[in-house]
């Protein structure tokens, strides 16, 4: 079932889940079920304390998982944690298992909710009951779908620690790696996809920009706000929509390669051919998963590597 984005115009609260009805209506109970969450887990934060450096820190890997029109991403660090960002839409959740279980994922040390839509949720409720994780991330933005509320439901019944993902906060997961979340600023309102977590990874001398699915307006802010947006590697914003990825926000991020989430012959035309063009007149060498399917990159932390999974991985290129 895929979902349509949902209309700027249209205001938080309304079900945008076609033939799902927001849970009762119920503000109150999103809102009460939320400060349980973060009331009962956000104390954890605060032990998130540096680990002792590694003594031999080795590679960076970054699995753009293609799941269709949806976004996945798995991202290991040198010293063995991993990450998932997003679980894709609820159709390729087997895909998506199968793909972590070839990886030998048998636990993640965190998971992270760029935004509550089902192209980016649908699977984490299969995920997670099949992996173990140690804590999720989430911007918390009120969305009242039945997707997100089972979702939240679980994540509480199972004492699941849990963490706003929110501008200055850090994802500590690993001392070798710098995540650092820059948006969203405060507490989310309005349109959903411009709530989206956006996290800056840095690893020595190499950087990932994931922007969820924020618009340009959102790009605006970023800039406005003079965030440390250049980047090697983009995560396009909101598979490549039109409304997204503006001419000024990718000369700041100026990123060598863009890797763009979409399903082939999906309903929206993702990717838009102006963002491609934007993108390749920033100097983007652009991958789409509908396209070249899954895409892994590896790291040293100097030089890096982004290439189809399906193929061998090609001479490392020189950084810039
Ligand atoms: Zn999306």
């Amino acid at each position: 079932m895929l979902r349509r984005p949902v209309p700027r115009h249209q205001r938080p609260g309304v079900a945008a889940e076609r033939g799902v009805r927001p849970w009762a209506g119920s503000w109150l109970l999103w809102a009460l079920l939320l400060i349980a969450l973060v009331g009962s887990r956000a104390l954890g934060a605060a032990r998130d304390t540096a680990r002792p450096a590694p003594a031999e820190p080795s590679h960076l890997r970054v699995h753009f998982i293609d799941v269709g029109q949806g976004d996945a991403t798995l991202l290991e660090t040198p010293n063995g944690k991993r990450l998932l960002i997003d679980a894709g839409p609820p159709e390729e959740a087997d895909r998506l298992l199968a793909y972590l279980r070839a990886q030998g994922v048998s636990r993640l040390d965190a998971v992270l909710i760029s935004h509550p839509h089902a192209d980016h949720i649908g699977g984490l409720l299969a995920v997670l009951t099949a992996i173990p994780a140690a804590v999720v991330y989430d911007p918390g933005i009120p969305h009242a779908t039945t997707t997100y509320r089972r979702l939240l439901e679980w994540i509480d019944r199972h004492d699941l620690p849990y963490r706003l993902a929110r501008r200055g906060t850090a994802l500590a997961l690993d001392p070798a790696v710098s995540m650092t979340f820059l948006h969203p600023a405060g507490e989310p309102e309005g349109d959903v996809n411009d709530a989206s977590a956006v996290l800056s990874v840095r690893f020595q001398q190499v950087s990932l920009l994931f922007t969820g699915d924020i618009g340009a307006d959102v790009e605006a802010q970023l800039l406005a706000r003079g965030e440390p947006l250049a980047s090697d590697v983009l995560k396009v914003a909101h598979h490549g929509s039109r409304t997204s990825s503006s001419a000024a926000f990718l000369a700041a991020v100026s990123p060598r390669y863009a890797v763009i989430f979409a399903g082939a012959r999906n309903p929206y035309g993702h990717p838009h051919p102006e963002v491609l063009a934007r993108l390749q007149r920033a100097g983007a060498r652009v991958f789409v998963t509908a396209r070249d399917g899954t895409l892994l990159l590896e790291s040293d932390g100097r030089r890096l590597s982004l290439t189809p999974a399906r193929t061998a991985p090609a001479t490392a290129s020189a950084r810039r």
